[in-house]
């Protein structure tokens, strides 16, 4: 630890690293992708989308309504009927393996562009948003004429139009989650991109253009909640699929139900990351910061209760204490950054709610000192300690850089502790022995467990939740089966 920089001391401070703004040009305002072009919505209404570190606005967006819902689901419907569906898979592949190559060439401007809208560090959007994005786009290629073989029947059908509704945490990355698979298996697609996080989507829509993709194989509306309530209720939409919070995704299942329409949800959560005693120490520190504090922790598979056994807990404590003091929070940009921005003013205040609750009921709280910048949305990575399960910031989702530390004593208890919650996305365990990862994968209730390791994502991967973190699998090859009429 000597020597090492820390924000609270800035005579070691590393000088700063920022990536250039100017690598992407940003258009003052933007139209909705519909049948292949861009134009205003019906009524030319618009909203603004601003920078999270700073508050300024970075540009006006397209503000979708009913009538271009509308548009948008037509144009989706032609294109499957007369292009999409008719072209054969080892034709579609190509369009997808282009836009694969595309989103490599043009990464470093997803990159910066990503971090702009959304506030995340540029070190993970360069690192992983958008590597992960273009291997999902050219591993659904390498699908798209095989279908036939892979366990589906001889002629799996696909489902017509996808209506896909996605958050703001991993933007670009939620868009190649869902369109990747869908398109790969011959649906057309209306993506609705969050209100907050709308620019990658549309640089993707930009990304198809020069793929020379078929006009009205994505669309991409931009727009709010309603405009999200819509494309779910459009009769035309085939298959419905929704990645956000778990409120939100009850209404969707409401809205669907009595309908043909397929469904997938993926929802909140609220992990276990349980470190024995056994555990590999340094490695379980950096799993444990890596768990919840990547991405602000606003990751639906954060692992944000930590639960460690009695016997090394204060050990471990002490060495996450120190480990925090090293975290670098700023600028989004700069490549030194661990922690950037909280995404919206809406998103702090719920993060700063649930933490003063968390006080208020009797947990420890502490942060390191850390200077926050004057003008953004940020939060200072912080640990509770003290939790009980009843407590709320044991039981919500915080969505934010808040780890609330358990303890147990055998893992029995780990198990009944970590499946004590009404979610059930993904888990972690840290210990030396083999057999008991594999006692305790399957005793917890967990869509995702990972072993001596966190947040590791691969499209060849399933990925998805039991009760309420949703239903469905995106990833891997059943992804596809949620796309398929098999
Ligand atoms: P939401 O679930 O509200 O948003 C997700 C997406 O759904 C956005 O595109 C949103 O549009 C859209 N949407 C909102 N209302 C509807 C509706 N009735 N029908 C169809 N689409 C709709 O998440 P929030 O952004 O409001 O975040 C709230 C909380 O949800 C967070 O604090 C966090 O706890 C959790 N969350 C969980 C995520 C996960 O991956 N599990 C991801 C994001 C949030 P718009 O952006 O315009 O509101």
């Amino acid at each position: 630890m000597a020597g090492r920089p820390r924000l609270t001391d800035p005579v070691w401070d590393y000088a700063p690293a920022p990536e250039s703004a100017g690598t992407v040009s940003i258009a003052p305002e933007y139209g909705l992708f519909i049948d292949g072009q861009f134009e205003p919505a019906t009524g030319g209404r618009q909203f603004v989308t601003i920078n999270p570190a700073t508050e300024e606005p970075l540009a006006r967006v397209a503000e979708a309504g009913q009538a271009d819902v509308d548009r948008a689901v037509a144009a989706a419907t032609t294109a499957f009927e007369q292009v999409w569906r008719p072209m054969p898979g080892a034709e579609r592949a190509k369009y997808l393996y282009r836009i694969a190559r595309i989103v490599q060439e043009r990464a470093r401007e997803f990159a910066v562009l990503e971090s702009l809208d959304n506030g995340k560090p540029i070190r993970e959007s360069r690192d992983v948003d958008v590597p992960l994005a273009a291997a999902h786009f050219f591993y659904y290629a390498g699908w798209a004429d095989k279908l036939e073989h892979a366990g589906f029947g001889p002629a799996p059908r696909p489902l017509g139009v996808a209506g896909q509704v996605i958050p703001w945490n991993f933007p670009l990355l939620m868009a190649a989650w869902k369109l990747a698979p869908a398109l790969a298996a011959g649906n057309t697609c209306v993506l609705k991109p969050a209100e907050t996080t709308p620019l990658t989507a549309l640089l993707l829509a930009q990304v198809c253009q020069q793929a020379g993709l078929p006009p009205g194989v994505v669309n991409v509306l931009t727009g709010a909640g309603a405009a999200g309530a819509a494309l779910v209720a459009h009769p035309g939409v085939h298959k419905v699929a929704f990645t956000g919070s778990t409120e939100v995704g009850k209404q969707i299942a409401a809205a669907v139900a009595g309908t043909p329409k397929k469904l997938t949800l993926e929802l909140g959560g609220k992990a276990a990351n349980i470190v024995f005693d056994d555990a590999p120490m340094d490695q379980a520190i950096e799993g444990i910061v890596n768990g919840i504090f990547f991405n602000q922790g606003h990751v639906c598979c954060a692992g944000s209760r930590l639960l460690v056994q009695e016997s090394v807990a204060e050990a471990v404590l002490d060495r996450l204490r120190r480990r925090l003091t090293t975290l670098r929070l700023g600028d989004p940009l700069d490549k030194n950054t661990d922690i950037g921005a909280i995404n919206s003013r809406e998103q702090l205040t719920k993060i700063r709610e649930l933490s003063d609750a968390g006080e208020a009921e009797g947990a420890q709280r502490w942060s390191p000192p850390c200077q926050l910048p004057e003008r953004g949305f940020w939060f200072a990575p912080t640990i509770f300690t003290g939790v009980s399960q009843s407590h709320r910031i044991a039981r919500e989702e915080i969505f934010g850089p808040v780890l609330s530390v358990l303890t147990f004593r055998t893992p029995a208890e780990a198990v009944a502790k970590a499946n004590n919650t009404p979610y059930g996305l993904s888990a972690g365990v840290w210990t030396d022995k083999g057999s008991r990862i594999l006692w305790l994968a399957q005793r917890l209730r967990a869509g995702v467990v990972w072993a001596n390791t966190f947040n590791k994502f691969d499209p060849a991967s399933p990925f998805g939740g039991y009760r309420e973190s949703g239903y469905g699998r995106e990833g891997g090859r059943h992804g596809l089966a949620a796309y398929l009429d098999a």
